[in-house]
This record gives C-alpha cells, sequence and structure tokens, in this order.
C-alpha cells in the first residue's frame, strides 16, 4: 500500500506544500485505493473522474505562487447527502438516482475555495436514517475491520472511506449521530458541531432542527483542519449562526502539547447504566477515564436525569420533521416519476412514484410522523416530544455548570453483524442512545477511538459533550487524550486493523 494514503491530511498537506508530493500523485493514490478496494467495501457511490484534473489545476496553483489554503491539494470524500454540481446527489435513494444539483452545498463550495479536491460521493442509509447503511438503495457498505459487519450509520461510507483509506477526509451529517456512531465502529474521528456553527445550505434536510453537517477523519488535528474549512455563518441558512469561530486547528494543536487534561473536569453520567453497554465498550471507556485521571483530569459525576429519554422525544421529532422535508419529493420537482397504468391521476403518480422510489424504513417515518402531526395527536405526542427536548437541555446546562465537558461511549456496542439489526428497527434506534441527546440539545460532540474491544477486538469510541459554542474545547479535550492514547498503544488504532480481509493493503 502506497504511503501517501497512510498520511493524515495534516501531514499530507504540510508535504504538499514543501513540494515534495504533489495533489495529483495524491489524488492518484487514493483513487488507487479506491480502485483496489472499494468492490470489497463500497464506501462511494460515485467515484469523481475528474479529480485528478481538479488536483492537477490545484498543482499549477501553487506552482504560480498562489497563496492557497491550510488543506489546497486534499482529497475528500464527500456523504451523498451533500449536493455537488459535478457529481450525483441521491441521499442513498433511488428516488433521486442519478440526481444532478444546480448548485453546490455551501460546504462543497468552501472545501473547494480552500482548495480541497472532491474525490467523491459516500454511501449513506436513504435520506441519513440508519444507524449500518444497510437502509442505502444503493446495498450497504463494509466495515473495513471485518467486511462482515456494518460501518455504522448513516455515514457508513464516509466513515469506511477514511477507515480504509481510500481519502484522508471526509464530509458527514450528523442528526442523531450518523458522524458518531460510524467513527465508533471504524476506529475514526467524528465531530458533530454546535447546531448553527455549520451551513445546512444543500444538506438534503432529514429532520432540520437536529441536522448538522460535521467532518470524519483519522485524527482529531484533521478534524478541526476541516472544521476550520466549513465552519461559519452563512445566509443561505436562516439558522446559520453569526459567530466568528476561534480557529480549532490551533485548538486541537494546543490539546496535542499535553497540560490540557491537568485540571480538566470530566462529567459522567450518574444515570447511564453500565449494564446497557457490552463489557469491552464498558471497559474501553473505563480505562480511557483512567488514564485522564492519571493526567491531571477530575472525573465528576453529574445527573442528567432526562438523558434516557432522549431516544423516545427523537423518534417523534425526528419523523415528524422528515415527514415534513420528504414531502417534497412528489414526483413533479425532482427525480423519479413513475405513471400508473390507465387515467392516472396526479394524486396517482406521486402515490406510485413515492411507493416506489422511497425504502421501507423512509415510509416507516413518514407515516409515524405524518400520525404524530395529525391534529387530535399533534399535542400528545409532537408537543410532548419538545417539551422533554428542552428538559434535555435544561440538564446540559446544569451539568456545564459543574463540569467542562461530558464523557461517554460513544455507542453501546461493537460493529454487528450485516443483517443483524435490519429486521428490527427498535432495537436499530437504540445504537444512537448516547448521540442524540446531543442533537436534541443542540451542544457539540466529538467520538474518538478509545481502543478495542476486548472480546471482539473491534473500535470503541468515547464519546464528548461540550455546551453550545465550545466546540474548540472538544478539540483540545480530543486531542489530548487521543495523543496520550496513541502514547499508549505505541501508534494509531488504525496500524491495527487487520488487513482489510486479504485486499491490497
Ligand atoms: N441513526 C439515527 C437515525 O436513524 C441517526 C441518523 C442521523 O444522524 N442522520 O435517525
Amino acid at each position: 500500500m502506497s504511503d501517501i494514503i497512510r498520511l493524515s491530511a495534516a501531514d499530507l498537506a504540510a508535504k504538499l506544500r514543501a513540494g515534495e508530493i504533489s495533489s495529483v500523485e495524491a489524488t492518484r493514490a487514493h483513487l488507487d485505493r479506491i480502485a483496489a478496494v472499494d468492490g470489497d467495501v463500497h464506501a462511494f457511490l460515485h467515484v469523481n473522474a475528474a479529480a485528478e484534473q481538479v488536483a492537477a489545476d490545484i498543482d499549477a496553483r501553487r506552482a504560480a505562487g498562489e497563496d492557497l489554503g491550510e488543506l489546497a491539494g486534499v482529497p475528500l470524500a464527500i456523504k451523498d447527502v451533500l449536493v455537488t454540481t459535478d457529481m450525483p446527489s441521491t441521499s442513498g435513494s433511488k428516488i433521486l438516482e442519478g440526481y444532478m444539483s444546480p448548485y453546490d452545498a455551501t460546504v462543497v463550495a468552501r472545501s473547494r475555495a480552500a482548495g480541497l479536491v472532491p474525490i467523491g460521493k459516500t454511501n449513506m442509509d436513504e435520506f441519513a436514517m440508519g444507524s449500518s447503511t444497510e437502509h442505502s438503495a444503493y446495498g450497504p457498505t463494509h466495515n473495513p475491520w471485518d467486511l462482515d459487519r456494518i460501518p455504522g450509520g448513516s455515514g457508513g461510507g464516509s466513515a469506511a472511506a477514511v477507515a480504509a483509506f481510500e481519502a484522508p477526509l471526509a464530509l458527514g451529517s450528523d442528526t442523531g449521530g450518523s458522524i458518531r456512531q460510524p467513527a465508533h465502529v471504524t476506529g475514526t474521528v467524528g465531530l458533530k458541531p454546535t447546531y448553527g456553527g455549520v451551513s445546512r445550505y444543500g444538506a438534503i434536510a432529514l429532520a432540520s432542527s437536529l441536522d448538522q453537517v460535521g467532518p470524519v477523519t483519522r485524527t482529531v488535528l484533521d478534524s478541526a483542519l476541516l472544521h476550520d474549512v466549513i465552519a461559519g455563518h452563512d445566509p443561505n441558512d436562516s439558522t446559520s449562526l453569526t459567530d466568528q469561530w476561534p480557529s480549532f486547528a490551533a485548538a486541537a494543536r494546543e490539546g496535542a502539547r499535553g497540560e490540557v487534561l491537568k485540571g480538566l473536569k470530566v462529567g459522567v453520567l450518574k444515570e447511564l447504566p453500565d449494564s446497557g453497554f457490552q463489557a469491552g465498550v464498558a471497559e474501553s471507556f473505563r480505562a480511557a477515564l483512567a488514564l485522564m485521571e492519571a493526567q491531571g483530569a477530575e472525573i465528576v459525576e453529574v445527573s442528567t436525569p432526562h438523558f434516557g429519554y432522549g431516544v423516545a422525544a427523537y423518534y417523534l421529532i425526528l419523523p415528524a420533521e422528515a415527514s415534513s422535508n420528504l414531502a417534497r419529493f412528489d414526483s413533479v420537482r425532482y427525480g423519479l416519476r413513475v405513471t400508473p397504468d390507465g387515467n392516472a391521476t396526479v394524486e396517482d403518480v406521486m402515490a406510485a412514484t413515492r411507493d416506489a422510489g422511497f425504502g421501507d424504513e423512509v415510509k416507516r417515518r413518514i407515516i409515524l410522523g405524518t400520525y404524530a402531526l395529525s391534529s387530535g395527536y399533534f399535542d400528545a405526542y409532537y408537543g410532548s416530544a419538545q417539551k422533554v427536548r428542552t428538559l434535555i437541555q435544561q440538564d446540559f446546562h446544569s451539568a456545564f455548570e459543574q463540569v467542562d465537558v461530558i464523557a461517554t461511549p460513544t455507542a453501546p456496542t461493537t460493529a454487528f453483524r450485516l443483517g443483524e439489526q435490519i429486521d428490527d428497527p427498535l432495537q436499530m434506534y437504540l445504537n444512537d442512545f448516547t448521540t442524540i441527546p446531543a442533537n436534541l440539545a443542540g451542544v457539540p460532540g466529538i467520538s474518538l477511538p478509545s481502543g478495542l474491544a476486548a472480546e471482539d477486538g473491534l473500535p470503541v469510541g468515547i464519546q464528548f459533550l461540550a455546551p453550545a459554542r465550545e466546540d474548540a474545547r472538544l478539540y483540545r479535550a480530543g486531542a489530548a487524550l487521543e495523543a496520550v492514547l496513541v502514547d499508549h498503544w505505541g501508534g494509531p488504532l488504525l496500524d491495527r486493523a487487520p488487513e482489510l480481509n486479504g485486499a491490497a493493503r
């Protein structure tokens, strides 16, 4: 395997700047890797045929002395929920098969402006509904650690692409955990920004009050570098914050230098039962806490009594918003149109199109959402869920008066087998038990590898949460713990991934 693809984005960018590697070489190395392994992994729905051309353009601009962004020339994988003008955008759905957007999502436009090289669009559960990518209309992605296992979801494609060294950086979206849970099961890093911190313009909407776009990477610093590119106010997104964000890369670099853990108050949740977690997940979490404590962190128990109601509230709020957002797929404006035989009315065409174009999970949630929003039930369901959401926000607010960050395991188990949960939607929903509350409260969260579970040798993630607008705190704490862990392991966790089931690693 070429050494280029094993470099972190930060190291690759430094070599590009120093002229040791060209962007064309870097892009080609990743395209070769995709050609070698993506038949097995299936992280990509579309590979950018023009990637080398884009890279050549960056090389030419650099040679001409242009002052390019820090990540210029580095390849970037893009979750298919984000619209792009030069590649199809399907959000994992048949209803958008082949759809070409007339505009770029703001995060894509900013990435291009920073000189990143879009290398392809990554697989995902249909409309970002799921925790395994098995709900993709284009077939599942496989976990590079074990091809029989799920890569997480909904952004399993982005996480697998990064874990399999098919791309150094990826963009994801997180409505209830779709950046963090895939990071947990693939041994990678994923960060959901503060709600409003990154533009949602051009991110195909799932649940607008919960969706956030964020980075998927192999290191905390790489996440920060990509976050610096995509953060900031966007007048095209009415919920976009007008904050001036600090440099996240500077925060990550400060964290990696050490000292940050000394005196850091890390909250653990009193109400989070050990019993819900696979033994190796709970053990990896405890070991990470002990390492932080040894570096001077203070572990403090905090109470968040409503945390456990997050999943229930989420599965009323999300379907309600999703059913409304997905109403736009009406066979008139976008994508698929199915016309039944005979004297079909407009309604017949819509019904036939939506029946053929949407998968089971999407239909399930549209039915749930329209029911929860129906008159007579609205207050009992949607109204109550919104009240629970407020209580969860208040819990976080008081917890963060006592601690700097909250830590939890990112998800209850390591990567489960493909097919294991697909017929049990409620079981699938519980994968996001610890990630959903951050979306409901709008606070930022990061998942980074904490180790391997003893019983199956698969990766485990630790999640840090911080108060809204304190994303930089996650980069300081995350980079500090990452430095301690990598030192402890004697190298990055991904170095310990087994050969990609015999493929060309
Ligand atoms: N797995 C969760 C769901 O199915 C989260 C999805 C997401 O974050 N997009 O809704």
